[in-house]
Protein backbone atom coordinates (compact mmCIF):
# COMPACT_ATOMS: atom_id res chain seq x y z
CA UNK A 1 0.00 0.00 0.00
CA UNK A 2 1.68 3.34 -1.18
CA UNK A 3 0.77 5.11 2.10
CA UNK A 4 2.86 2.93 3.94
CA UNK A 5 6.07 3.51 1.42
CA UNK A 6 7.96 7.16 2.11
CA UNK A 7 7.34 9.17 -1.20
CA UNK A 8 11.06 8.91 -1.36
CA UNK A 9 11.32 5.36 -1.47
CA UNK A 10 8.74 5.69 -4.69
CA UNK A 11 11.35 8.01 -5.99
CA UNK A 12 13.62 5.37 -6.05
CA UNK A 13 11.71 2.64 -7.16
CA UNK A 14 11.05 4.54 -10.18
CA UNK A 15 14.40 5.91 -10.52
CA UNK A 16 16.30 2.59 -10.34
CA UNK A 17 14.24 1.11 -12.75
CA UNK A 18 14.07 0.60 -16.57
CA UNK A 19 11.51 -1.85 -17.31
CA UNK A 20 10.35 -2.78 -13.87
CA UNK A 21 7.61 -1.46 -11.85
CA UNK A 22 7.45 -0.18 -8.12
CA UNK A 23 8.36 -2.92 -6.11
CA UNK A 24 5.77 -3.51 -3.42
CA UNK A 25 7.27 -4.80 0.09
CA UNK A 26 5.65 -5.97 3.37
CA UNK A 27 7.12 -4.71 6.48
CA UNK A 28 6.63 -8.16 8.07
CA UNK A 29 6.18 -11.44 6.19
CA UNK A 30 2.92 -11.99 7.23
CA UNK A 31 1.36 -8.56 6.72
CA UNK A 32 1.31 -4.77 5.54
CA UNK A 33 0.85 -2.32 8.24
CA UNK A 34 -2.14 0.00 6.87
CA UNK A 35 -2.21 3.83 7.62
CA UNK A 36 -5.35 3.23 9.97
CA UNK A 37 -2.70 1.00 11.73
CA UNK A 38 0.33 3.58 11.79
CA UNK A 39 -1.83 5.89 13.17
CA UNK A 40 -2.47 4.14 16.17
CA UNK A 41 1.38 3.21 17.04
CA UNK A 42 3.08 5.42 19.22
CA UNK A 43 5.48 7.84 17.27
CA UNK A 44 8.96 5.99 17.93
CA UNK A 45 7.31 2.35 16.58
CA UNK A 46 6.18 4.58 13.42
CA UNK A 47 9.57 6.27 12.92
CA UNK A 48 10.20 2.44 13.23
CA UNK A 49 8.52 0.86 11.10
CA UNK A 50 8.78 3.74 8.30
CA UNK A 51 13.12 2.80 8.48
CA UNK A 52 11.96 -0.78 8.08
CA UNK A 53 9.88 -0.04 5.26
CA UNK A 54 12.67 1.81 3.59
CA UNK A 55 15.23 -0.32 4.00
CA UNK A 56 13.28 -3.39 2.88
CA UNK A 57 12.31 -1.42 0.10
CA UNK A 58 15.65 -0.18 -0.54
CA UNK A 59 17.28 -3.81 -0.11
CA UNK A 60 14.24 -5.31 -2.94
CA UNK A 61 14.95 -2.59 -5.04
CA UNK A 62 18.60 -3.90 -4.98
CA UNK A 63 17.92 -7.18 -5.38
CA UNK A 64 15.44 -6.37 -8.20
CA UNK A 65 18.07 -4.20 -10.28
CA UNK A 66 20.63 -6.76 -9.64
CA UNK A 67 18.46 -9.06 -11.53
CA UNK A 68 19.15 -6.61 -15.03
CA UNK A 69 22.64 -6.29 -14.17
CA UNK A 70 23.71 -7.77 -16.98
CA UNK A 71 21.44 -7.57 -19.42
CA UNK A 72 23.38 -4.13 -21.16
CA UNK A 73 19.73 -2.63 -20.67
CA UNK A 74 20.29 1.12 -20.72
CA UNK A 75 19.81 2.61 -17.32
CA UNK A 76 18.07 6.11 -15.73
CA UNK A 77 21.59 7.71 -15.93
CA UNK A 78 21.46 7.09 -19.80
CA UNK A 79 18.86 9.07 -20.10
CA UNK A 80 20.20 11.61 -17.94
CA UNK A 81 23.56 11.60 -19.85
CA UNK A 82 21.39 12.06 -22.79
CA UNK A 83 19.80 14.85 -21.08
CA UNK A 84 16.00 13.16 -22.13
CA UNK A 85 15.62 13.87 -18.39
CA UNK A 86 16.30 16.46 -16.02
CA UNK A 87 19.30 16.97 -13.63
CA UNK A 88 21.05 19.28 -11.87
CA UNK A 89 24.68 19.12 -12.85
CA UNK A 90 28.00 20.17 -11.13
CA UNK A 91 30.61 19.47 -13.12
CA UNK A 92 30.85 17.80 -16.65
CA UNK A 93 33.31 17.02 -19.06
CA UNK A 94 34.01 14.76 -22.02
CA UNK A 95 34.07 11.73 -20.21
CA UNK A 96 32.38 12.62 -17.13
CA UNK A 97 29.39 14.16 -15.69
CA UNK A 98 28.62 14.55 -12.19
CA UNK A 99 25.08 15.81 -10.59
CA UNK A 100 22.98 15.91 -7.50
CA UNK A 101 21.32 12.60 -6.38
CA UNK A 102 17.49 12.92 -6.16
CA UNK A 103 17.14 11.69 -2.71
CA UNK A 104 20.17 13.45 -1.33
CA UNK A 105 21.48 11.79 1.76
CA UNK A 106 23.56 14.61 2.93
CA UNK A 107 23.82 17.96 2.21
CA UNK A 108 25.92 17.79 -0.83
CA UNK A 109 25.49 14.27 -2.79
CA UNK A 110 26.45 14.26 -6.02
CA UNK A 111 26.98 11.75 -8.55
CA UNK A 112 29.77 10.92 -10.45
CA UNK A 113 29.54 8.86 -13.63
CA UNK A 114 31.12 8.04 -16.73
CA UNK A 115 29.16 9.24 -19.68
CA UNK A 116 30.30 5.97 -21.37
CA UNK A 117 29.68 3.08 -19.49
CA UNK A 118 31.69 0.52 -21.47
CA UNK A 119 31.03 -2.77 -19.71
CA UNK A 120 30.97 -0.90 -16.24
CA UNK A 121 27.56 -1.76 -14.88
CA UNK A 122 29.39 -2.05 -11.53
CA UNK A 123 33.36 -1.60 -9.78
CA UNK A 124 33.44 -5.18 -9.65
CA UNK A 125 33.07 -5.20 -14.07
CA UNK A 126 36.47 -3.50 -13.90
CA UNK A 127 39.08 -4.46 -16.26
CA UNK A 128 42.63 -3.19 -16.72
CA UNK A 129 41.47 -1.19 -19.37
CA UNK A 130 39.15 0.40 -17.24
CA UNK A 131 42.15 2.09 -15.33
CA UNK A 132 42.04 5.62 -16.62
CA UNK A 133 38.52 5.97 -16.86
CA UNK A 134 38.25 4.89 -13.05
CA UNK A 135 41.03 7.74 -12.18
CA UNK A 136 39.08 10.02 -14.05
CA UNK A 137 35.99 9.50 -11.92
CA UNK A 138 38.08 9.76 -8.97
CA UNK A 139 39.57 13.35 -9.61
CA UNK A 140 35.98 14.56 -10.83
CA UNK A 141 34.62 13.42 -7.54
CA UNK A 142 37.88 15.88 -5.96
CA UNK A 143 36.56 18.55 -8.40
CA UNK A 144 33.27 18.09 -7.03
CA UNK A 145 34.18 18.33 -3.61
CA UNK A 146 35.90 21.20 -4.51
CA UNK A 147 32.89 23.15 -5.89
CA UNK A 148 30.62 22.28 -3.26
CA UNK A 149 33.32 23.98 -0.51
CA UNK A 150 33.64 20.62 1.14
CA UNK A 151 37.26 19.82 0.82
CA UNK A 152 37.95 19.30 3.92
CA UNK A 153 35.72 16.46 4.95
CA UNK A 154 34.09 14.53 2.27
CA UNK A 155 32.83 10.80 1.46
CA UNK A 156 33.17 8.84 -1.89
CA UNK A 157 30.97 5.63 -2.02
CA UNK A 158 30.56 3.06 -4.44
CA UNK A 159 28.21 0.70 -3.99
CA UNK A 160 28.94 -2.60 -5.49
CA UNK A 161 26.23 -4.98 -6.18
CA UNK A 162 22.93 -6.16 -4.35
CA UNK A 163 24.56 -6.72 -0.76
CA UNK A 164 25.99 -3.31 -1.28
CA UNK A 165 22.41 -2.03 -1.84
CA UNK A 166 23.61 -1.22 -5.67
CA UNK A 167 20.34 0.22 -7.22
CA UNK A 168 21.64 1.25 -10.63
CA UNK A 169 23.77 -0.48 -12.68
CA UNK A 170 25.82 2.22 -14.11
CA UNK A 171 29.42 2.72 -12.32
CA UNK A 172 28.68 5.55 -10.19
CA UNK A 173 30.60 7.37 -7.17
CA UNK A 174 28.76 9.14 -4.69
CA UNK A 175 29.96 12.41 -2.95
CA UNK A 176 28.83 13.14 0.21
CA UNK A 177 30.02 16.11 2.83
CA UNK A 178 27.96 18.59 4.67
CA UNK A 179 27.64 16.90 7.44
CA UNK A 180 29.81 14.68 10.25
CA UNK A 181 29.85 11.57 8.98
CA UNK A 182 30.06 8.17 11.04
CA UNK A 183 31.56 5.51 10.77
CA UNK A 184 30.76 2.57 10.21
CA UNK A 185 28.52 2.89 7.78
CA UNK A 186 25.20 1.34 7.79
P1 LIG B 1 23.05 3.16 -5.87
O1 LIG B 1 21.92 2.79 -4.96
O2 LIG B 1 22.99 2.34 -7.15
O3 LIG B 1 24.40 3.14 -5.23
O4 LIG B 1 22.81 4.68 -6.25
C1 LIG B 1 21.93 5.09 -7.23
C2 LIG B 1 21.60 6.50 -6.89
O5 LIG B 1 20.95 7.09 -8.01
C3 LIG B 1 20.62 6.63 -5.72
O6 LIG B 1 21.23 7.36 -4.67
C4 LIG B 1 19.42 7.33 -6.32
O7 LIG B 1 18.83 8.25 -5.44
C5 LIG B 1 20.01 7.99 -7.54
N1 LIG B 1 19.06 8.18 -8.61
C6 LIG B 1 18.25 7.24 -9.12
N2 LIG B 1 17.50 7.75 -10.11
C7 LIG B 1 17.87 9.05 -10.23
C8 LIG B 1 17.43 10.08 -11.09
O8 LIG B 1 16.56 9.92 -11.95
N3 LIG B 1 18.02 11.30 -10.95
C9 LIG B 1 19.00 11.50 -10.01
N4 LIG B 1 19.52 12.73 -9.95
N5 LIG B 1 19.42 10.54 -9.17
C10 LIG B 1 18.85 9.31 -9.28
Amino acid sequence: MAASIPPFSLLRNYAATTARAFVTVKVKPSYAISSTTLHHLPSRSRRLQFYASATNNEEAAARAAAANADSGAPTIFDRIIAKEIPSSIVYEDEKVLAFRDIDPQAPVHVLVIPKFRDGLTQLGKAEARHGEILGQLLYAAKIVAEKEGILDGFRVVINNGSDACQSVYHLHLHVLGGRQMKWPPG
